[in-house]
């Protein structure tokens, strides 16, 4: 019998679940990574998380065993069958009070139907929300947490502490049962888009229609970041109108604004 050691497992050694292991284990957690494709666990221990309290599994069982109980385990891949698949193996390892933690882009109604399929088994799940993009993750999130609120007092901690903050009070609070968690990353995300159009629109007005440059334009977003819309997306939008691409390279400096951008490309946030 393994040594029970985590405070968590995660599930899923992509960009998200790695830095969000980092940030967990800065935070003085002692993490148990585990991914479908072992070898990712080998590379990650060997790597980034090398001289760290972060463990390994590489079998669910193997993970399961090295967790504190009431066992916590936090899944970020694949939202869909993965996500399902995954849940459907741990079950038969778990007893009951133990919690899974989806924190991927799950479709609220998935997650209602999992928060309904494991109470069934007397097992308690959560479904969050997670924004910020790669760089969230590993310096601080917003975590929208929902779904069985008996394992609130059980993740707050570990969510609180990982996560970002606002003038010291933590972005993250429980925001209510069932699909609650995902539903309101999904209102999260409405919004992040429709606020993305307007400023591509801003854009297309005042270079086709105004004819103005990159520079002017940029001092544009400056100002209105100074007043009412004060946001990251208009400062960042400043940002990259300002920067000069002279090699034809993506910029190196400032790697908020790049991973934003591979963000958006990619479709989520
Ligand atoms: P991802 O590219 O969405 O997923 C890759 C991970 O999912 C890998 O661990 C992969 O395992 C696993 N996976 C894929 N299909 C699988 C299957 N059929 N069975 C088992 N495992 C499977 O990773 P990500 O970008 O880190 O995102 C993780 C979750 O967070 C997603 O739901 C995403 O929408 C959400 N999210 C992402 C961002 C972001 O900025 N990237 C921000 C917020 C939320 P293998 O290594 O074995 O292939």
């Amino acid at each position: 019998m393994a040594e029970q050691v985590a405070d968590i497992a995660l599930i899923g050694l992509a960009v998200m679940g790695q830095n969000l292991i980092l940030n967990m284990n800065d935070h003085g957690w002692v993490v148990c990574a585990y991914n479908r494709t072992t070898e990712k666990v080998d590379k990650f221990l060997a790597s980034e998380a090398k001289d760290t309290k972060i463990v390994g599994a590489h079998s669910l069982q193997e993970m399961v065993a090295k967790l504190k109980k009431p066992r916590r385990i936090m899944i970020l891949v694949k939202a869909g069958a993965a996500v399902d698949g995954f849940i459907d193996k741990l079950i038969p390892l778990l007893d009951k009070g133990d919690i899974i933690i989806d924190g991927g882009n799950s479709e609220y109604q998935d997650t209602q139907r999992r928060c309904q399929q494991l109470a069934e088994k007397g097992l308690l799940y959560v479904g969050s929300g997670v924004s910020g993009g790669e760089e969230g993750a590993r310096f601080g999130p917003s975590l929208m947490p929902g779904g069985h609120k008996e394992a609130w007092p059980h993740i707050k901690d570990i969510f609180q502490s990982i996560c970002a903050k606002s003038d010291s009070e933590p972005c993250c609070d429980w925001v209510g049962e069932d699909g609650a968690g995902h539903y309101v990353k999904m209102v999260h995300n409405g919004i992040e888009y429709g606020d993305m159009q307007l400023i591509c629109e801003a854009y297309h007005l005042m270079k086709t229609g105004l004819g103005m440059d990159c520079d002017e334009m940029s001092e544009v977003f400056t100002k209105w970041n100074q007043g009412e819309l004060d946001s990251f997306l208009i400062e960042i939008t400043a940002n990259i109108l300002k920067f000069k691409d002279t090699d034809g390279t993506l910029c190196q400096q400032d790697c908020v604004i790049c991973s934003r951008f591979y963000a958006v490309e990619r479709g989520c946030s």
